[in-house]
């Protein structure tokens, strides 16, 4: 049976649904504008940023892959949690049996206020430090400094933009159209090297330097996180709600097919559902297009209007 793509047989469901986890991947943040960072431009071009997301590379040049993820924070703070982060984080808080599982780094589900005991962070987050060290435990789960030190600061450049709102004390271009200046992200500058000296100490040992608190090619995942989500999911979940993430990265995958497993109904929403190398037969309903538009409304039942 092909899926059903009705919105209101899907709210039928979702009112008798109990437990609900929620999977999310990077097509949840592309509505914000975020883009991904296998697309980093500029001087970012010269290296294989894929090869800058592992412990090696950490351990060959921490000053290179700390200026590559200080240039992702500060990108991911350039833009704001949209409205399918909101969605998600009132659903939390509105329905008790509700878990949400992400694959994103990029702070935007803590910065939409999602409650911090009903998510799990897959992949870590940018905004997390850790020591390197493999004897200090320090943790930092929210720093959102932009620098986090002055040497780690992105190079910026002034540009004249389009005003989004006409305002007082602001330039005229010759045409009339309201003109402001701005820094902004200049990624053709040339990256420094750093020394370990330029980098962020940790401040409970005080010896080794701190690291991105994202999980890295190569890493295992958190395996507290991870035994806590089997316990969750060894209670068969009603329903599985996929948003923007392909079928091809495990363990999140497995995870809406354990759901279906075990009886659970399973939804997506995608730009493009074919793409993601999802089996087909694993979904009941499909809703394809903007998460931003389509997991408000799908969630109206339990959230209201948003
Ligand atoms: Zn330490």
């Amino acid at each position: 049976m092909s899926p059903s793509t009705d919105v209101a047989s899907f709210h039928t469901y979702l009112s008798s649904a109990r437990r609900i986890v929620a999977l999310c991947g990077a097509g949840l943040s592309a509505s914000s504008g975020l883009p991904t960072f296998r697309g980093a431009g500029g001087m970012w071009r010269n290296y294989d940023v894929m090869r800058l997301a592992t412990p090696e590379a950490f351990k060959r040049d921490p000053g290179l892959v700390w200026q590559f993820y200080s240039m992702r924070r500060h990108m991911a703070l350039q833009v704001t949690p949209n409205k399918a982060h909101y969605a998600l984080a009132e659903l939390a808080r509105k329905h008790p049996a509700f878990l949400t599982l992400t694959q994103n780094v990029d702070g935007l589900s803590v910065r939409a206020n999602h409650p911090n005991d009903s998510i799990r962070y897959l992949h870590g987050s940018l905004f997390a430090l850790r020591c390197s060290g493999y004897l200090c435990d320090y943790v930092d789960d929210q720093n959102f400094a932009d620098p986090i030190v002055p040497s780690l600061a992105v190079p910026m450049a002034k540009k004249t933009v389009e005003q989004r709102a006409p305002g007082p004390a602001s330039g005229q271009s010759d045409g009339g159209t309201p003109t402001e200046e701005t820094l902004v992200y200049d990624e053709s500058v040339e990256l420094q090297a750093l020394q370990l000296s330029d980098l962020p100490v940790c401040p409970k040992c005080q010896q080794n330097i701190l690291r991105p608190g994202v999980v890295w090619f190569g890493e295992n995942l958190d395996l507290d996180m991870m035994d806590g989500i089997e316990h969750w999911l060894e209670q068969p979940a009603d329903l599985c709600i996929v948003i923007g993430t392909s079928g091809l990265v495990y363990p999140a995958a497995g995870y809406a097919h354990r759901v279906k497993e075990l009886g659970g109904k399973v939804a997506i929403v995608d730009l493009d559902v074919s793409s993601g190398g999802w089996s087909s037969n694993i979904f009941d309903w499909v809703f394809e297009g903007d998460a931003t538009k389509i997991v408000p409304e799908i969630l109206k039942p339990l959230i209201g209007d948003m």
